[in-house]
């Protein structure tokens, strides 16, 4: 069984934990009866309107990005320092609205390059059956 700190617990509820971790925590919590009235404690706790350094730290520095950022930032034409934070709350914090829009982003990318692919994929096909006529 894993350890979970309070931070993690904190991080699980504003679901700003890697994908794969929220899944292990949330499988532990089934059958783990302390770390769950751990979790309910932390979530009354907040519910009260007290908030640990790490939650206040989360809700203003982290915020997410917008579309148009993020599309600068598969670009690779962002301000460097924009760019290291999203990335920082992406594969870091592992921000996973801002994954799923950045994959959604780059399936969109791929998708007029595919075409191209396709369309010359049929040319060469077609130019090849013109040689051998
Ligand atoms: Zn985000």
């Amino acid at each position: 069984m894993t350890h979970y700190t309070d931070y993690d617990l904190e991080a699980y509820l504003d679901e700003a934990l890697p994908a794969d971790e929220m899944t292990s925590l949330e499988q532990q919590l089934r059958d783990d009866r302390g770390l769950l009235d751990r979790l309910a404690e932390i979530n009354a706790r907040r519910d009260g309107g007290v908030h640990s350094l790490g939650a206040i730290w989360r809700r203003h520095r982290l915020t997410c990005a917008s579309r148009t950022q993020l599309g600068g930032y598969l670009l690779g034409i962002l301000p460097e320092a924009e760019s290291r934070y999203l990335e920082f709350h992406v594969e870091i914090v592992g921000c996973r609205l801002c994954q799923a829009n950045l994959a959604d982003l780059r399936n969109q990318q791929a998708e007029p390059a595919g075409r191209a692919n396709i369309r010359r994929q049929k040319y060469f096909q077609s130019s090849a059956g013109y040689l051998k006529r």
